[in-house]
């Protein structure tokens, strides 16, 4: 609380931040104090939901990979994913009705894959990304420092309403 008032001195006042509400769950949600067994078992719920989705075998012998509908466990189509010249591309079927009508309407328009980088460069040092101290988005002799990921693990993929990467969009062919 900021005291108020003439005769308080500058060196007197306080800030208090309330720390309590600077927590935030897995969907970025603000989450009170003295949550976190809740929020601990809220993962691990969310944990074995993700593991029964991916023991589920695709229908579709040509796409292996579940596509969830905005990283939460609920299979709405089936992909592959693959790499070529212009990066990482995907192509699948959508196989939710709710999703495919969003999709068609303009609604949903994004992909977002999901994965945990295991080799990282920065493009300034070419060192480990983790290794060195250069901030990415920051120029360094004309030359801006990105983080450049290597190698990475696969985790899941996505349809989202806004894709992190703006050039990451569905084409759909009906
Ligand atoms: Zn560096």
């Amino acid at each position: 609380m900021l005291e108020s008032g003439k005769n308080v001195k500058k060196e007197n006042i306080i800030i208090n931040i309330d720390r309590s509400t600077n927590n935030f769950n897995y969907y970025g949600e603000k989450v009170l104090k003295n949550t976190e067994n809740k929020l601990l078992e809220e993962r691990l719920q969310l944990k074995k939901k993700y593991e029964k989705c991916f023991k589920v075998i695709s229908p579709f012998q040509k796409y292996p990979i579940p596509i969830f509908l905005n990283h939460k466990p609920k299979i709405v189509g089936w992909c592959l994913i693959y790499e070529d010249e212009k990066g990482l591309g995907t192509e699948g079927i959508v196989t939710n009705k709710k999703v495919k009508r969003r999709i068609s309407q303009g609604r949903l328009k994004g992909f977002s894959i999901t994965g945990i980088a295991k080799i990282t460069q920065c493009s300034i040092c070419n060192s480990k990304f983790t290794e060195c101290n250069h901030i990415p988005g920051k120029v360094y002799n004309n030359k801006e420092c990105v983080n450049k990921v290597i190698e990475a693990d696969f985790v899941e993929a996505s349809i989202v309403k806004e894709p992190v990467n703006p050039q990451c969009l569905i084409n759909m062919e009906l």
